[in-house]
């Protein structure tokens, strides 16, 4: 059972586990907008396979109802308010869905099904205001917005609840990940649809905040395929997954404005609009220990991954 399932890493992840075999149950809140609740999942050709369950983080109940009939061996939380922006907006909200949201999860299953395993999706804006140059599952956290504080919350409380129940619950201390499928509120996939409307004469350019916070990115197909792994392990930890290669907003922009042949320095305009009360200015992870316990690395560079959104961008507006 997946919680998310709506979302870039829900989408990538139910593909993973149909390939492997899975019955993949999606615990879905109510929409009253259809044509999107399939929108990333039909992208990737798995609607029709996915069983859905009505569920909402905020209603323990229904993630107990959901647990008494589908009795998932694997429960995948990416269910979150996910946008770091918005959580200063929505402060109270993002408390609930992305903390409690968590607490809701491992009482369901501490209370009814104890043989269930916990995939918790942590976030490297954990790290905030970084305690050391590269951060690995040892460094100290400092959150610096509400939403990494609720994922904090949801972070020890996993830990917490396999140190003191026994419960097989890992928690990824996932780096930033994209893709096409990645909303289009976070930076990248901004850049990459704004490249595709100028190189299609369908923007003049593009407004962005801080050009000089820097990223550890990866691609969520990679990503979800280390969610899986941490799951079929022996013994339940928490594992950073990253590429170990920081990179700015603005070779960012040089890297997606290049695949058009356009020079970003005269389409990028800075906005006050776009900066943050308060901001994480560098994230760089370790993976090492996802790589000897669990044999995971990357795949995808941050090249190829660059590519394939300018030109699903471009695909996408042509059609
Ligand atoms: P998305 O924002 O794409 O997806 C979030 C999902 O959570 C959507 O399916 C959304 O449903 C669902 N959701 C939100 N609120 C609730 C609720 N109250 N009850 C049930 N479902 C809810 O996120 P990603 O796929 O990118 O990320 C997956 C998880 O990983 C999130 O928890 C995110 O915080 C975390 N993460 C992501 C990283 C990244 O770089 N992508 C990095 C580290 C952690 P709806 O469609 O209805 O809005
Ligand atoms: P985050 O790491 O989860 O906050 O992912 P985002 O993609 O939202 O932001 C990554 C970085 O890009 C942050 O340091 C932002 O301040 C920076 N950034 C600069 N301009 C923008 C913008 O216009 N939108 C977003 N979302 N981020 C921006």
């Amino acid at each position: 059972m997946i919680t998310g399932i709506t979302g870039q890493d829900g989408a990538y992840l139910s593909k993973l586990l149909l390939e492997k075999g899975y019955r993949t149950v999606g615990f879905l809140r109510r929409s009253a907008s259809a044509n999107v609740i399939g929108e990333r999942l039909t992208r990737l050709g798995v609607l029709q396979d996915i069983e859905m369950v009505d569920g909402d983080l905020l209603d323990m109940p229904s993630m107990m109802a959901a647990v008494a009939e589908f009795e998932p061996d694997e429960i995948y939380n990416l269910g979150a308010q996910s946008f770091v922006a918005t959580s200063w907006r929505q402060p109270h909200l993002t408390a609930q869905a992305t903390g409690m949201g968590v607490l809701n999860v491992l009482e369901t299953v501490r209370k009814m099904s104890p043989h269930t395993r916990v995939y918790q999706a942590s976030s490297s804006e954990m790290y905030g205001l970084i305690q050391e140059p590269v951060q690995s599952e040892k460094t100290p956290f400092y959150p610096r917005s509400p939403y990494a504080v609720a994922k904090l919350f949801g972070h020890w409380m996993t830990v917490n609840y396999r140190e003191s129940f026994g419960m097989h619950a890992s928690s990824g201390i996932l780096f930033n990940h994209e893709s096409p499928l990645r909303g289009i509120e976070f930076v990248t996939r901004k850049i990459t649809d704004g490249v595709a409307r100028i190189h299609l004469g369908l923007a003049k350019e593009i407004r962005l905040g801080n050009l000089d916070a820097t990223r550890d990115w990866g691609h969520a197909a990679d990503y979800v395929r280390a969610m899986h792994l941490m799951l079929q392990q022996d013994v339940p930890d928490d594992y950073v997954i990253a590429t170990g290669r920081t990179t700015s907003i603005r070779e960012f922009c040089r890297m997606a404005f290049s695949c058009v042949d356009l020079d970003y320095a005269e389409y990028v305009k800075t906005d006050p609009k776009f900066m943050r009360p308060a901001e994480v200015d560098v994230l760089l992870g370790d993976p090492a220990k996802a790589k000897a316990n669990l044999g995971w690395k990357p795949e995808i560079t941050l090249e190829m991954l660059v590519a394939e959104m300018v030109y699903a961008d471009i695909d996408r507006l042509k059609a």
